[in-house]
């Protein structure tokens, strides 16, 4: 029972919260850097945002130029807008990308860092207010306070964090999700299904971080196959609710071996995040089996099916898997045992068992 727990976004949820509680823009600053992708102004969002901001009298400048897997150049050029506009504070509107650049911006816009410092650490409490507007049902970004970007000196992806990262406000809005395509829809559950998962398998695991993590789980796993058809207003709502608890889950717990090798498939092949994410987890929670991890009894309750039944769950969300060459994945799994991931996995896999799991997700044509 020894713990603490922090998290102090304000959320806001609810059928067109962002315009019905446009008043909690008003104290974050007088003009706001908006940081999105190219969806936001498709699903309704962005011009959510804009008439929030002019209700408040707010001036708004719009960034859409981030990309996945936001690099430290993405977050230079923002920087650049934001202090060539003037801007006093950032709304985020899009999936983890978006997000995680948006915090990524607010923090070295105060904290000036060379690109070789970026990911050393020790960032101090400060940053510039943020709003954010999730529009994928997986990151939870919203309520973490890590900003992951691509990392090219350690060829990986690599989190910053500082407690001033968790936005001021979240705003919940189910309905910007309705036209996002299946693809993201599956690949971005599985990666909220990844840290209500990891979530509990972490070293760092507390009593109230496992409570946020069997709700989603409750929510979300009966919802997971769902995404590969038509989803309704209410299951989508739901999607974004289970995913917002799992991001509450890790803002407490970490991440833990599951994202520390997914980072590989992204980087080397351009796996999307939650889909490297749900290639490597049936293995890794057949790893736990094995090793008698407490942990994975209570998921699978949570959860209301067997270890074999989640794995099948994860099979069908998958389709055909990538199949990539033996010694690559070797070096994967060299690679993986350095990231500081792994260390906080409740059972720590050893390279050997790495490679494994990388062997038998990624290598199935053998
Ligand atoms: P994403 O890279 O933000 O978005 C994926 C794609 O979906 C983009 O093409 C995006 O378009 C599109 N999209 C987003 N919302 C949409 C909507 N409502 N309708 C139609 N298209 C939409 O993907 P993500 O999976 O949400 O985020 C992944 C990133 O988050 C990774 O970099 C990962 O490392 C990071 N992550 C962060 C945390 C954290 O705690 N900070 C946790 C897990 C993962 P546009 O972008 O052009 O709009
Ligand atoms: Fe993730």
């Amino acid at each position: 029972m020894n713990f603490s727990y922090f998290m102090p976004t304000k959320v806001v949820c609810g059928r067109d919260c962002v315009t019905a509680s446009a008043a909690e823009f008003a104290p974050l600053g007088t003009h706001a850097l908006i940081v999105t992708g190219k969806s936001s102004a498709k699903n309704g969002a962005l011009d959510d945002v804009l008439t929030a901001l002019g209700k408040n009298g707010q001036r708004a400048t719009v960034f859409d130029r981030v990309i996945p897997n936001p690099t430290i150049a993405c977050v230079r050029e923002g920087i650049a807008l934001l202090v060539s506009a003037g801007a006093d504070f950032i709304v985020a509107i899009g999936g983890g990308s978006p997000m995680d650049a948006a915090k990524a911006i607010a923090t070295l816009a105060v904290q000036e860092r060379s690109d070789e410092e970026i990911f050393a650490g020790g960032y101090a409490p400060a940053a510039l207010p943020m709003a954010h507007i999730p529009t994928t049902a997986g990151t939870g970004s919203e309520v973490t306070p890590y900003a992951i970007l691509t990392n090219d000196f350690k060829e990986t992806k690599t989190s910053i964090t500082s407690p001033a990262m968790f936005p001021r406000v979240a705003f919940l809005d189910g309905k910007y999700m309705k036209d996002l395509p299946t693809m993201s829809a599956v690949n971005t559950a599985m990666d909220a299904f990844s840290h209500a998962v990891e979530g509990m398998l972490s070293r760092n695991a507390t009593p109230m971080s496992d409570m946020l993590a069997r709700e989603s789980l409750h929510i979300l796993y009966p919802l997971l196959k769902k995404t590969m058809g038509e989803t309704t207003d209410e299951e989508r709502d739901k999607l974004l609710y289970a995913s917002m608890l799992a991001g509450m889950t890790i803002a407490q717990s970490g991440t833990t071996a599951v994202h520390g090798m997914g980072y590989c498939l992204t980087y080397f092949h351009g796996v999307d995040h939650g889909r490297a994410n749900g290639l490597l987890l049936g293995e890794t929670l057949r790893l736990c089996r094995e090793k008698g991890v407490p942990a994975l009894s209570e998921i699978l309750a949570a959860c209301g099916d067997t270890l074999e039944g989640v794995c099948a769950t994860l099979d069908a969300l998958l389709g055909t898997r990538e199949n990539l060459p033996e010694a690559e994945l070797s070096e994967f799994a060299r690679r993986s045992a350095m990231n500081k991931n792994i260390k906080k996995s409740a059972y720590e896999p050893t390279e050997k068992e790495l490679e494994r799991i990388f062997l038998a997700s990624c290598h199935t044509f053998h």
